[in-house]
Parts: structure tokens; sequence; C-alpha cells
């Protein structure tokens, strides 16, 4: 397959880009602190192909998890993603082959400390443990001066893509005044149609830097996987991506099927077997739903985002998105481009139409509040709909 002839970044054993295989990666969704469950998740991506074997840390404690788990399972390579305490990267970098930062979840803390400075010191302990980084921009959560600045800048159905890519491209520039190279950069959104339009614009401004694709929050199968497929197959066909993850909403168990996901789509554009149209047509229902990681905050949500399919199904034809996020995290800002989102606490779970929140429900009512609101949606788009 023809890639783009970026620089080479090792991230533990692997290489990414300068004409490397692709490196398909994966996430644990266990809770880090339970080490037995997470070192058999690590152990079970790394088994099924994974090249990197991402775990989300939050807390002193889970870095502690995070430090047996690596002592349990030395052969995978991990991949920690930063959230908004950029400073944990002190404690994680000694136990990773890679760090993750958001430059969007940067200003909530220090908040009159310069952007560069934080990135300053996330490189340079990156540096100090042998770490590679990544760049991790999302279009749901892009730096808000960024947001401002380009504000109208891109048509609706791209809203957002300018930001994002002028994130990517400062933070880059950030990174290399500091003379830190080995860094990749990833820009992901749940739209297919947003990940192929920015990826494709920053792989013609810095052709030069490895791009780790995936479409965020791509949901259940088969309906992730082809979303996914889309974009994966208009950016890896053009050589754009050397590294990429295939976000879906699996049981614990069957989480290996994101690598299986990424290897076929892989095979099949090296040979050929193409399988999407050219455009995302995103007619009809339109499920959005997280892979779940160890934030989650009741193990429940992967059973609630298949109830919430299952109970959906009847609005097919009528476009509309329900986004289905595993926590408090990333789920407030994630859902607000869907028309009705909901996000898991641990006893409860919040609903909101359109950016106003309805309140939280238990987790064996909020069906039925939700097809309260699916049902007046529905009216409202009726006289439209074929
Ligand atoms: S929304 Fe929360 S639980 Fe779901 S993958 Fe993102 S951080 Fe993890």
């Amino acid at each position: 397959m023809k890639r783009a002839n970026t620089r080479s970044v090792r991230a533990g054993s692997v290489t990414i880009g300068g004409g490397a295989p692709i490196v398909v990666q994966s996430m644990c969704a266990t809770r880090t602190q339970d080490i037995e469950a997470t070192a058999a998740q690590a152990r079970m991506l790394h088994e099924a192909g994974a090249g990197l074997v991402r775990i989300a840390v939050d807390s002193a404690r889970d870095v502690e998890c995070l430090a047996k788990v690596r002592e349990m399972v030395p052969e995978a390579n991990l991949v920690v993603d930063l959230q908004e305490n950029y400073r944990l990267v002190t404690q994680v970098a000694p136990h990773v082959n890679k760090v993750r930062y958001n430059p969007g979840h940067l200003y909530h803390h220090e908040k009159t400390k310069p952007a560069r400075d934080k990135v300053a010191f996330i490189a340079q302990e990156a540096a100090r443990h042998d770490c590679a980084l990544r760049i991790g921009v999302n279009c749901g959560s892009v730096d808000p001066a960024m947001q401002e600045k380009f504000e109208g800048a891109d048509p609706p159905e791209l809203r957002g893509v300018s930001a994002m890519v002028e994130s990517a491209l400062q933070h880059c520039a950030f990174l290399d005044d500091l003379g830190f190279t080995r860094y990749v950069v990833s820009l992901k959104d749940s739209d297919p149609r947003k990940v192929i339009e920015g990826n494709t614009r920053f792989a013609e401004a810095r052709p030069d830097v490895p791009l780790h694709l995936g479409v965020t929050e791509a949901g259940l199968l088969p309906d992730g996987v082809i979303k996914t497929r889309i974009a994966f197959e208009q950016l890896l066909s053009r050589g754009i991506g050397n590294t990429l993850r295939v976000s879906l909403t699996l049981p614990f168990a069957d989480k290996w099927k994101e690598v299986e996901a990424g290897n076929q789509i892989i095979a099949d554009i090296e040979a050929g077997r193409f399988r999407s149209v050219p455009v995302f047509q995103d007619h009809g229902l339109n499920i959005i739903s997280c892979p779940s990681c160890s934030r989650v905050e009741n193990e429940a949500f992967v059973d609630l985002a298949f109830a919430v399919k299952e109970m959906s199904a009847y609005a097919k034809p009528y476009d509309i998105t329900i986004a289905v996020m595993g926590c408090r995290v990333n789920g407030p800002g994630e859902t607000d481009d869907a028309d009705l989102g909901l996000w898991c606490a641990p006893n409860f779970v919040n609903l909101k139409k359109g950016e106003v929140e309805l309140g939280a429900f238990p987790y064996d009512t909020v069906l039925d509040r939700l097809k309260l609101e699916l049902d007046a949606i529905i009216e409202q788009k009726k006289p439209a709909a074929v």
C-alpha cells in the first residue's frame, strides 16, 4: 500500500511511520485498578495483534496499578492517555512506551500557564523516559480558544474541522520548537467525513508527521466498523495513516475484535477490496457510542448501549443521532452534536436533548424517558419524513 513518507516514531518495539507496516492498536476497557482484569485484557489485545495497548489513568492509585500491569505484561507496548492533569506524565512515563495528550484538555489546570509551557513539561518527561508522544485532538473537545478563533470557518457538515487541524498544527510547532520530534498526531471525530477532511488537510500541511487514524465513538457492530471503514478506506488508499484504532462498543471479553476489525480493513484495502461508498451518507438513525475504557462509571454501560440500539430501532428512517457515553470526562462534550445524549454516572444516567440537560435517571427507567424524547423528535420531523 502506498504510504506518505513520514518520519518514523518508535514506541517500545513498534515503529510508526517511515514506511513501517501500519500499527493496529486498541485500549483496555477494564478498570485500571482491577489489576488482574487489566493485565488479562492487555495480554489479550497484545496476543490479538495490537502493537500498542492503551490504558486510562486518572489518579495516583491508577498509576500504582499501571506499574503492576506493566510488570505483568512486559511484552505489550503500553500507552497512557493524559486527561486534565498533565503533570501526571511524571508518574506514568516510567511505565509506558507512549503518552497521549489532548490539547483541548490542557487549559483545565493552571489556567494562567501557557499551553506551550505545559507541552514542554510533557515532552521533557517523555524524553526522560524514552516515550513517544501523541498529540490527540478530538473535534468534540478542541481547545476553546481555537474553537472560538475558527467558529464559522467550516460548512455545517464539517463544523469544527478547521479548529481541530489548527490545534494539531499549533502543537506540532510547540514540539518542533522544543526539538522533540518523536510524536504522532491524531484528529478524530465520530463523523467519518470530518475524520477524512481533518486528516487530509493535516497530511497536506505536515506530510512528515505520522498519523494515528480513528473514528471516535464509532459504536456497536456492525455500524461501528462500517463508519470506520469509510474513513480508513478514503485515507489509507491515499497513503494517509500510519497507525489506527477501531473504537467499538464491545463486551469486555470481545475487545480483541477491535484489533481484528483493524487488521481486516487494512488487509481489504491492500487487496483492493473497497466496500464503502466514497461519501458518508448519514441519513437515518445514527447511534454513536464510546468504546468504553477504565473511566466507565458503571459497567452497565455496554448493556445500555445495546439496549438503546434495540429500543430505538423503530426510528431508523429518521435523521436522528443518539450518543451514548460511558463517563462524565467526555460524555457532556461528545454528546453536544447529538439530538439525544446519554452519559453514565455510577448510579444514574444523564440525559440531554441537544444542548439542554433533561436530568439524571436511574438505569432501569432511562430508556422510558429516552423513548418519550425520541417520539417527540420524530413527531417534529414527521412532515419532512419519507
Ligand atoms: S466516554 Fe469516557 S468511558 Fe467512554 S471511552 Fe471516553 S473516557 Fe472512556
